[in-house]
């Protein structure tokens, strides 16, 4: 068998500045997953993206919300945060805002992400590299297995169908699955150190595609619970592992063995990996996991032995160095020899 890797990326991703209020998405993060990435893989191919992001964020997203974001690529100018936190409160009163900074208010969950030129325009070619990962991955010879790397920011798994949050404005995971799942049935594995909230809101009724994160228990406060674990057609496709904060690899790898299980036995064709280095622990900016970047090889390891056609989005991971770290020891290890 022919185990073969591409980069899906853009020079843009690594040139526009932090777009949220906090300055967490900036492009050195990216470079440093990118540089990390390189090392372990020097002879994979880069794919630029060439599908037009509006139709393939339409795929996952509601014509509004693409059309927001479309809005905010034409802006020039930064620091449009709008307030949020009214809507969807049941006794507050109010009108669809107009201006696009208003807007903010009804797509966002939170009051630190923002849409502007360089968020949306990322936006969109993250949602092309999407798009165009999981082409690449579905058309493999019979003799090869495909993976593809989408190196992007802003990440996505934040992303519902609606709105966005937590930087997120397009889910790539979602858009990548929505994919692969026209052929086989896609398992989701969510590894960032938050919980995949938009992912698991978007395909909560969907029986082809199983989601599961494995996460620090709190944040987003609302979801990432156990018992969430999917409804109607779709019951029993969702699994959360909540952990606790500190919680270091040995436990890590126990519940990802778990996982690794669960997705054995729904026997999808295709696996797309939510791959967030947040989970390491000079990484989260409320010390929230203690994995070490020889635990992301490890990690690595358990998912390759799945042998699945496979696509990686860039969700977090916000210190340099031990982000550049858990990606080369990710990628080294997924490229070792074989599953
Ligand atoms: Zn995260």
């Amino acid at each position: 068998m022919n185990y073969e890797v591409a980069l899906f990326s853009d020079e843009f991703f690594n040139t526009f500045p932090y777009h949220d209020r906090e300055g967490w998405d900036k492009p050195e993060r990216l470079l440093a997953a990118i540089n990390g990435f390189r090392r372990a893989v020097p002879n994979a191919i880069n794919i630029k993206p060439q599908t037009n992001g509006l139709l393939a964020a339409s795929l996952v997203h509601s014509s509004d919300y693409v059309s927001f974001i479309e809005e905010g690529s034409k802006l020039e100018r930064s620091n449009i945060y709008g307030p949020t936190y009214i809507v969807g409160k049941e006794d507050a009163i109010f009108s669809k805002p107009i201006s696009h900074k208003g807007l903010h208010t009804l797509y966002f969950f939170d009051a630190y992400t923002m849409a502007d030129y360089g968020s949306c325009n990322g936006a969109l070619l993250g949602a092309s590299c999407a798009f165009d990962a999981a082409m690449w991955v579905k058309s493999a010879d019979i003799y090869s297995v495909r993976s593809a790397y989408i190196a992007c920011r802003p990440p996505g798994h934040h992303a519902f169908r609606n709105f966005g949050g937590g930087l997120c404005l397009f889910n790539n995971a979602a858009i990548a699955a929505t994919v692969l799942k026209k052929d086989k049935r896609v398992a989701i594995i969510d590894i960032d150190v938050d919980h995949g909230n938009g992912t698991q809101s978007i395909f909560y009724e969907s029986p082809d595609v199983f989601t599961f994160s494995i996460h620090a228990e709190g944040w987003p406060y609302v979801s990432g619970y156990v018992e969430e674990i999917g409804k109607n057609e779709g019951r029993n496709t969702n699994m959360n592992i909540p952990l606790p904060s500190g919680t270091t690899g040995e436990i890590y790898l126990e519940k990802l063995d778990i996982v690794i299980e669960k997705v054995k036995d729904f026997n999808p064709g295709y696996l797309v990996v939510a791959l967030g280095f947040d989970a390491h622990k000079d990484d989260s900016y409320d010390g929230k996991f203690g994995l070490n970047a020889s635990d992301f090889a490890r990690i690595s390891n358990k998912i390759k032995k799945l042998g699945l056609p496979t696509v990686f989005t860039q969700e977090g991971g916000y210190n340099t160095l031990s982000t550049f770290s858990s990606s080369r020891a990710f990628f080294s290890e997924w490229m070792r020899n074989e599953p």
